[in-house]
Order: C-alpha cells, then sequence, then structure tokens
C-alpha cells in the first residue's frame, strides 16, 4: 500500500488530524493541548492462555486510558485479530471527547486483545478475558476505569469481567463494567442504546434538512449490536432500510427490506446471504449505492480518498468508530454531505453506560421507558449543541464536535488546576 494511504487509514493519526484541528482552531495554549492530546497510560500484556487441545498460547492484549480529568476512564474492549496499539488509542481518545460531547462525568480509555474470537471456543475465551482482567486488576475499578463492550466483545464478556474482578476484592462490584446481563446489575435498553441514539440523531438531521422519514432510504454497513439493532429500531419507525452488510457480504432492495424478519434469518443462519426477496450486494459496493442516509456500523477506514467521491448519501451518519478518514472528510464536505460524527453519532452507548454505572452505584434500577427518555433527551441537546457550535464558529459538524468536547474537558483541567 501506499505510504500516504497507510498514513491516512491510521487510527491513530486519522483521530489526532481532528482534534490538532479543533484545538487550533480553540486557539488552546499549545501546553494544554500537549497534555490533552496524548493517552495518560498505556499497557501491554502478553496473556498465556491453555487452548481446549492442551497447548498454551501467548494473547497480546492492550489499556489505553486518555483521560482521568472528567472522571474515571470509560471504554471498550475489543477482540480483533488486527487490533493495533494505534487503534486502542484513537478509540481511547475518541472516548473523552464522547463522554464529554454528552457531558457525562468520564474520561476515555479502549483496549482489547489480538485474538480471533470466531475461531476459539466458549471455554478458551473464558480464559482468555479472565487472564486479561487479571493483568489489568490494579487499574481497574468503578472509581478508576470502567470497560464495556465493543467489537467481538458482548454481555457474557462483561459478566466474567464482573466476576474476575470480584473474585478479586472479595466482594460483588457491578459498577466496574457495563453492558452487563440485566440479572448481573445491567441496565434496560444498553443493548439497544448505540442503534437508539443512531435513530435520534437522524431524526434530528431529517428536521433540519426537511426531509421526510417514510420517503429516507437507508444503507447500513454492519449487522452486530450497533448496525442490526438501528435497522430493526428505524425500520419501526417507518425508515426504509434498502440495504444491510456484514463481513460475510450484503443484501440489497430498493422497496425496503422487512428488517423483522431479517433479524429472525440472521439469528438462525448466522448470515444475511439467502434471505428472501432481496439481490446480493458487496458489503463495499454497498457504501457508494443510492440511498439517503448511510451508517457505517462495522470497522474504521470505510469511507475514504478513494470512494468518497462516489458516496450518494445525503447524510452520512457514523455508527463505527472512525469509519471516515480525514482526507474523505475534505471530499465529503465538498459534495455538501451532511455528517453526523461518530462522538456524537454512536454516543448512545456510552450515554446508557453511564446510566447503568449509576444504577449499580445507587443499587437502584431504573424501568426501561426512564432510560430511554433520558437517552433521547441526552442525545438531542448534544446534537443541537454541536450543530449550534460548528455554526458559530463555521467549521463542520465533525470539528464541532471536537471543539466542544476539547473546551469542555480544557475548561475542567483548568478548574482542577493541574495546569496551573
Ligand atoms: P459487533 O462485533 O457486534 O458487529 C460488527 C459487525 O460489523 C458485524 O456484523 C460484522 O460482520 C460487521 N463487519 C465487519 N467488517 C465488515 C465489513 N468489512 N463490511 C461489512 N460488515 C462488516 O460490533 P458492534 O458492537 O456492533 O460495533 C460496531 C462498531 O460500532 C465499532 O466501530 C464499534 O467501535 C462501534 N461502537 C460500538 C458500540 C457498542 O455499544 N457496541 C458503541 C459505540 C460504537
Amino acid at each position: 500500500m501506499a505510504t500516504a494511504y497507510l498514513e491516512e487509514v491510521n487510527p491513530w493519526e486519522a483521530q489526532v488530524a481532528r482534534s490538532d484541528l479543533a484545538a487550533k482552531k480553540l486557539k488552546l495554549d499549545e501546553g494544554l493541548w500537549k497534555i490533552l492530546r496524548e493517552p495518560s497510560l498505556e499497557i501491554i500484556v502478553h496473556i498465556p492462555v491453555q487452548m481446549d487441545n492442551g497447548t498454551l498460547e501467548i494473547f497480546t492484549g492492550f489499556r489505553v486510558q486518555h483521560s482521568i480529568d472528567r472522571g474515571p476512564s470509560k471504554g471498550g474492549i475489543r477482540y480483533s485479530p488486527t487490533l493495533t496499539l494505534d487503534e486502542a488509542r484513537a478509540l481511547a481518545s475518541r472516548m473523552t471527547w464522547k463522554c464529554a460531547l454528552v457531558n457525562i462525568p468520564f474520561g476515555g480509555a479502549a483496549g482489547g486483545v489480538i485474538c480471533d474470537p470466531d475461531k476459539m471456543a466458549k471455554r478458551e475465551l473464558e480464559r482468555l478475558t479472565r487472564r486479561y482482567t487479571m493483568e489489568l486488576i490494579e487499574v481497574l475499578g468503578p472509581e478508576k476505569d470502567v470497560p464495556g463492550p465493543d467489537i467481538n466483545t458482548d454481555e457474557q464478556i462483561m459478566a466474567w469481567i464482573m466476576d474476575t474482578y470480584s473474585m478479586h476484592v472479595h466482594h460483588t462490584v457491578t459498577a466496574v463494567v457495563t453492558g452487563k446481563p440485566l440479572e448481573l446489575g445491567g441496565s434496560h435498553g444498553r443493548n439497544e442504546a448505540t442503534g437508539r441514539g443512531l435513530m435520534i440523531v437522524c431524526d434530528e438531521a431529517l428536521k433540519r434538512l426537511s426531509m421526510n422519514r417514510d420517503q429516507t432510504r437507508v444503507l447500513i454497513q454492519g449487522f452486530g449490536n450497533v448496525g442490526s439493532n438501528a435497522a430493526r429500531l428505524m425500520h419501526r419507525r417507518g425508515y426504509k432500510i434498502v440495504g444491510v452488510s456484514t463481513s460475510k457480504g450484503g443484501l440489497y432492495n430498493k422497496n425496503g427490506i422487512d428488517i423483522d424478519a431479517l433479524w429472525m434469518y440472521h439469528k438462525r443462519n448466522s448470515t444475511l446471504i439467502g434471505f428472501p426477496g432481496t439481490e446480493e450486494i458487496d458489503s463495499e459496493e454497498l457504501l457508494v449505492t443510492d440511498c439517503d442516509i448511510l451508517i457505517p456500523a462495522a470497522v474504521e477506514n470505510q469511507i475514504t480518498s478513494r470512494n468518497a467521491d462516489r458516496l450518494k448519501a445525503q447524510i452520512l451518519c457514523e455508527g463505527a468508530n472512525g469509519p471516515t478518514t480525514a482526507e474523505a472528510d475534505d471530499i465529503l464536505a465538498d459534495k455538501r454531505v451532511f455528517v453526523i460524527p461518530d462522538i456524537l453519532a454512536n454516543s448512545g452507548g456510552v450515554t446508557v453506560s453511564y446510566f447503568e454505572w449509576v444504577q449499580d452505584r445507587q443499587g437502584y434500577f431504573w424501568p426501561e421507558s426512564e432510560v430511554n427518555d433520558q437517552l433521547d433527551h441526552t442525545i438531542r441537546t448534544s446534537f443541537a449543541e454541536v450543530l449550534q457550535y460548528a455554526e458559530r464558529h463555521a467549521v463542520n459538524n465533525r470539528i464541532g464536535a471536537y471543539m466542544l468536547a476539547i473546551d469542555r474537558v480544557a475548561y475542567t483541567l483548568r478548574q482542577r488546576g493541574i495546569y496551573a
């Protein structure tokens, strides 16, 4: 791959390209930005795991804490064969800005293990998760660093983390992770929260652009936690979902897909392919297919300098973290695409994670309607604040979102006097 393209798709470079620009527009003091820009702690662990066939394997894992200035650090655990430290750094720093944007008292963290869960047995994954947790035991905790789910990690993995931590401290500590099963201190609405947040920001964007929901065609890349929940909720609200994809391929029907039926089909067959009444479409092709809203909800670097000029969508709503490169941003701006940046669009997940943490610490659990109402309020408020900020400073939505978030964290740092 050409060096320039490799730089374009490096997650950390892509992340700091935007935050550096936002800090510059804010005219932030250089020294202060030096503190805010870099992660405060980076841990690499090499974890021995006994495999089911008796052999020993060593897996490499990371945990990056970007900031603890506004509260404990918070962020996902990702299991992926291609995970890198730069990816974890980028995710951790993005979480700092995301939490500040929705104004919840967390800093950002991220981590995970280089592994391929598709090729591992459940017991192997459990041993890996428990050992990874033990390696990090001193830095985790409800007041320190609170992991949550991300790619290839689910509520079972969160339950194992919670159990391992609790055994170590000799009492049950539910607030050490979020995204847990309901019976173990999870929150109603957490599973769908990121997808619900995507729907709320799309509703708000339609209002801004005077578009009609029932005539709005949506394409969604990714049918995991984020993509499938967004598809289901948006389908029920009246959006026309015309295409979806997973890493195994995608489907398209210009008249709309019955997402409830597809959900059941995907559950039964672990693939979308073969679902009746649709044509197959390549996942890359799906991104440049005609639609009104495009929701990348899979992995990084899907919209780059190589395909951004071919996008047809009027609205790009970023379900995934980092689906668009900084180079692609410029092309999308020229095309006047309305971008709802990841740190706003997918912030529903961490918002309800915050509600889960609050409920765990109170020992008092809210009904689902309360969770959804509070989420709705938080996301709509943040959407309005980002647009106002972007308009006031004559920048695009992404840079507006970063400016607002960086401004909030910088303010906290000045108030605390760290920067005295
Ligand atoms: P997941 O593991 O549940 O699902 C990932 C989905 O993406 C799967 O359907 C997979 O097949 C698909 N996929 C992977 N590569 C693809 C490709 N090249 N083309 C099409 N599909 C592809 O993960 P998730 O939790 O849904 O997370 C998805 C994204 O959303 C990630 O970027 C994650 O960081 C971000 N995110 C997740 C949450 C959350 O609450 N889970 C919150 C905020 C952001």
